[in-house]
């Protein structure tokens, strides 16, 4: 789902060393931030996804969800567009975020070989947690914070994880379906894995800067399970082991913890 392959420079947020970059914003300095969506004409086979995504407005909503949470102090553009297959992800020259319409098509096509349908529900849930993936590296380069591109791709899920909990019940069944989707991905690489023979890994010259999809999938539920403890029990299993279980509640407070300090210079007041 997010940013699969850093293909787009956005993914990774590698910003060139010493000036590529816009820079950090001085905190609070202009107050004159915000995520503003822009939605571009769709490639034919896209006219429909490229609906799906405009009609219910999610990355409006997404995106006033974040606004009136913080201010990035500058203005971070969000584009609805045909990638082609590039892959949704975020570019700290242009600070700018893409969203794929092909994401649609694809998490549709996942989820409704699990047997989902619809699955209108998981496809925009899938979508929303896109867009804060992608705004956690935003923020992540807008608070010139550094990280090595594991830990930051971590922390940019973390930040997903917040935004969703901080909606209560709806964002708990958001960040289940995104967890949903890590679990179907893990699925589908290990049966690629296999076909393609042991000696495949890396063939295709793709690279993945990501924990590995069944970890984001733990992860995820494991952040829920500590928001949650008593709506969310039933997240103990084959991905959330017992064990982990056990420490999620402490996981989730340092987790939470360091994201709302990182976040104290741009949260409205
Ligand atoms: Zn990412």
């Amino acid at each position: 789902m997010p940013c699969v392959v850093a293909l787009l420079a956005g993914c990774t947020a590698s910003a060139d060393e010493g000036g590529g970059s816009p820079g950090a914003v001085a905190p609070n300095s202009s107050g004159g931030g915000g995520f503003v969506v822009r939605h571009e004409p769709p490639a034919g086979a896209d006219r429909g996804d490229a609906s799906f995504l405009r009609d219910r407005k999610l990355l409006e909503r997404s995106s006033a969800t974040l606004n009136a949470f913080i201010d990035p102090g500058r203005r971070v553009t969000v584009v609805a567009r045909s990638c082609e297959g590039e892959g949704s992800g975020y570019d700290p020259e242009s600070r700018r975020i893409e969203i794929c319409y092909d994401d649609v098509a694809r998490e549709r096509a996942l989820f409704r070989h699990a047997g989902h349908r619809p699955a209108d529900e998981e496809v925009a849930a899938v979508l929303v947690e896109t867009f804060f993936h992608e705004a956690g590296h935003a923020v992540i380069d807008v608070l010139d914070l550094s990280f090595t591109d594991r830990a930051e791709e971590d922390a940019a899920d973390q930040f997903a994880a917040l935004m969703l909990l901080r909606q209560g019940g709806d964002g708990e069944r958001s960040l289940r379906f995104a967890a949903k989707e890590y679990e179907l991905t893990a699925a589908e690489e290990e049966a690629d894995a296999e076909s393609d023979g042991a000696d495949a890994d890396g063939d295709d010259g793709e690279r993945d800067e990501h924990s590995p999809a069944r970890l984001r999938a733990a992860n995820h539920l494991c952040h829920l399970h500590g928001s949650a403890p008593g709506r969310s029990r039933d997240v103990v299993g084959p991905t959330l082991s017992r064990s982990r279980a056990a420490g999620c509640g402490t996981e989730w407070a340092r987790v939470r913890g360091a994201w709302t300090e990182r976040l104290a210079p741009l949260l409205r007041r």
